[in-house]
């Protein structure tokens, strides 16, 4: 398995390879780059057909979390973590001790998080063994409200820009991918202020609710691509802007939470030379490690967390002025931004 010459591998500062033979774990932790503050990102258990597949996302994912934080003016750096295992059957407090040993072991330059396959619960049992963790139940909890308020501030900036609308919604068409964590609350957002919603899921539950509470139009998984509305919201998976969906697309806007929407960094031009605006994943994604930043919920300044996470708005505005001015995608400028906010940061 390559480390240095895997295609994800991108002059990573530390990749920890971790093993406790008492409780079973095989962890991998990347720290990318810290020159803005500690790496801080969230630790994935996911049942890895391979190592080189849990290396390929830690490396690849504590790179993105390096970006995101520069975009979001916090003073921090990238990492992740993977725990190899299914989080269904293989979690077990004593595997998470070991996960937070190990986290100590590297005092501090990695602060560890909830992620996929993760909890809030979860954080609280790492917390006993190290206390370089995020989103505990006493600290800041679980970010998806503030990741999704995020979003539709992002969105806002979108339909701004692309639509030539002010920052008003009213009647603007939203296809939400995804009623999870972050979808529902956006949706919540949305609705209020009179968007027209068409949602999907792959659980009919959500759905009925959002039908039911804001009036959502159902659409099949499948269908969702070929939605006939203004902005499409991806709140469920990667890579779902690839060879196969973008000819679909009739939304002129593609704004939402999923981690890694771009198939691979050209579908950001193609998305382009199609006339659709792109919000940046990092970039519209990031309320959630900005509530991070601003730690435990108790005493912490309000206001100031609300006025930061609305700061979406401004650097997406940023982004898509550039990309226009440049004749540049949106994905491009943004990395562009990024790299000259951490490279340039003192060591
Ligand atoms: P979640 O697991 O709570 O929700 C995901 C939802 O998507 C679920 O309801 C699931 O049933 C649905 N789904 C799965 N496959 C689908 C499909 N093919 N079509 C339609 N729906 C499908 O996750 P979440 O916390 O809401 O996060 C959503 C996305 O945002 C993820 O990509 C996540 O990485 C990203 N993200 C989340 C946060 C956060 O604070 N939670 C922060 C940054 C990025």
């Amino acid at each position: 398995m390559a480390v240095f010459a895997s295609p994800s591998f991108d002059n990573h500062e530390k990749v920890l390879f971790a093993n406790d033979a008492d409780t079973g774990l095989c962890a991998i932790i990347a720290i990318h780059n810290t020159n803005r503050g500690p790496g801080v990102g969230g630790c994935r258990m996911w049942p890895y057909e391979t190592d080189a597949a849990a290396l390929e996302d830690a490396l690849r994912l504590s790179r993105g979390m390096t970006y995101k934080s520069a975009l979001a003016n916090l003073p921090l750096g990238g990492g992740k973590s993977v725990m190899i295992g299914d989080p269904r059957h293989e979690k077990t407090p004593e595997l998470l001790r070991a996960m937070g040993r190990i986290v100590d072991s590297l005092g501090g330059r990695y602060v560890v998080a909830e992620d996929v396959g993760t909890t809030v619960q979860d954080m609280d049992i790492i917390n006993e063994t190290t206390q370089h963790v995020a989103c505990t139940s006493e600290g800041s909890g679980n970010p998806s409200p503030y990741t999704a308020r995020g979003v539709f501030h992002g969105i806002r900036a979108a339909v701004a820009h692309g639509m030539q609308r002010n920052t008003d919604l009213e009647g603007v068409s939203v296809a939400i991918q995804g009623l999870g964590q972050v979808g529902y609350s956006l949706a919540g957002y949305l609705h209020a202020q009179g968007v027209k919603l068409v949602v999907s899921d792959i659980h009919q539950d959500p759905i009925d609710r959002a039908a039911d509470e804001f009036g959502a139009t159902p659409i099949a998984a499948d269908d969702i691509y070929g939605a006939d509305v203004d902005v499409f919201a991806p709140c469920a998976l990667g890579a779902i802007i690839n060879d196969h969906t973008v000819p679909q697309l009739r939304a002129r806007i593609v704004a939402g939470s999923a981690n890694n929407q771009l198939a691979e960094n050209r579908h950001g031009a193609a998305l382009a030379k199609r006339g659709v605006l792109y919000a940046p994943d990092y970039v519209i994604n990031a309320g959630g490690i900005i509530e991070v930043a601003y730690g435990a919920k108790a005493g912490r300044d309000e206001a100031k967390l609300d006025q930061h996470v609305e700061g979406i708005y401004g650097t997406l505005t940023d982004i898509f002025g550039r990309a226009t001015a440049e004749s540049l995608p949106t994905n491009v400028v943004a990395d562009r931004m990024a790299e000259e906010r951490f490279q340039t940061a003192p060591h």
